[in-house]
């Protein structure tokens, strides 16, 4: 039985995650770089600011980091408690899920890859969705645990699987931002209004994410709040494509779209959010979408 559960990374998603946990356990322990962070975490909601070496004696451990390297990197440090499941909530590459899963299942313990979607409102209300990889029984031992921080837990297959899934929609959500820039420019260009433009494609066959929230609320209010920097995008676009040529197939489509977000991510101002992507498309066609 799960009796304690610990917090690695308080970030934009990591933050909002770990504060659902004391709802459901009695000891949560959250630890953070900046440790400032984990402190206001703690007053915040209750939870328990302990060193890294504390928080890797729970049963249950989340880590939500920029990277698989960030990650690994950590994990090679820290004495983790035998017997404890270590569940990685960051967007990260399969091949280092399957190394880290196999490595730790030594010193029995479990390691389960489970990047999440629905963006820093659905940390907040606990709907995101998780996509787990790795050992069934472990995954049904922390089912409990991510179910506190989503509404949909699925598992889908052996270790790095669910790094796969998450790359693989976050190139698709790369795609579609792309393609919905393209296509509202060429409509802005023939002097349609764009935002009954949008009102009918979000009752149509077009319609998508893209359509229904991410434009309306971040493009054409020119608001691009920073929620999900486009740094982390352009990971994730690379880790798609890097599984695309594992798997010797050609994909014509992703291949570009990893090219443009590469260079939308070189050209932006530091500290963009993804949906700036579609500003260096405004460059070229001195469209503003708006
Ligand atoms: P942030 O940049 O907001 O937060 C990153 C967190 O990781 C911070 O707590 C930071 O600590 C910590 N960190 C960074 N590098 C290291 C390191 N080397 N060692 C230890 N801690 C480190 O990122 P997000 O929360 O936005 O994203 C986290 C993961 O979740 C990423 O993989 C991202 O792709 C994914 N994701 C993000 C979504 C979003 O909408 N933002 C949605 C779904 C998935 P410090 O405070 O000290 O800098």
């Amino acid at each position: 039985m799960t009796q304690s559960v610990a917090f690695i990374g308080l970030g934009a998603m990591g933050y909002r995650m770990a504060a659902h946990l004391p709802k459901y356990f009695e000891k949560v322990y959250v630890w953070n770089r900046n440790f400032d962070k984990a402190k206001q975490h703690a007053t915040e909601y209750g939870t328990l600011a302990v060193e890294l070496t504390e928080a890797v004696q729970a049963d249950v451990i989340f880590s939500c980091l920029p990277t698989s390297d960030d990650v690994e990197t950590l994990i090679d440090n820290v004495n983790i408690k035998s017997g404890a499941i270590w569940i990685d909530c960051t967007s990260g590459v399969p091949e280092a899920a399957r190394r880290l899963a196999e490595r730790l299942k030594t010193q029995n313990i479990d390691f389960l890859d489970a990047p999440v979607s629905g963006q820093t409102i659905g940390a907040e209300n606990a709907t995101l969705t998780v996509m787990v990889g790795g050992d069934v029984n472990a995954f049904e031992c922390a089912y409990p645990a991510m179910a506190a921080i989503g509404k949909l837990i699925q598992h889908v297959g052996d270790s790095g699987a669910g790094f796969a899934v998450k790359a693989i929609n976050n190139m698709l959500l790369a795609v579609n931002l792309w393609s919905v820039a393209e296509g509202f420019s060429t409509l802005k260009a023939h002097g349609v209004n764009l935002d009954a433009a949008l009102n009918c494609i979000n009752a149509s066959s077009g319609k998508s994410m893209v359509t229904e929230t991410i434009f309306p609320q971040r493009v054409l209010s020119r608001e691009f709040p920073v929620t999900f920097a486009l740094p982390l995008l352009a990971k994730d676009t690379g880790i798609a494509l890097d599984l695309v040529h594992e798997a010797k197939l050609p994909a014509p489509i992703l291949a570009l779209t990893q090219s443009l977000i590469q260079a939308a991510n070189l050209t932006a101002e530091p500290n963009s959010d993804f949906s700036s992507a579609v500003k260096m498309y405004e460059a070229w066609t001195k469209i503003i979408l708006k």
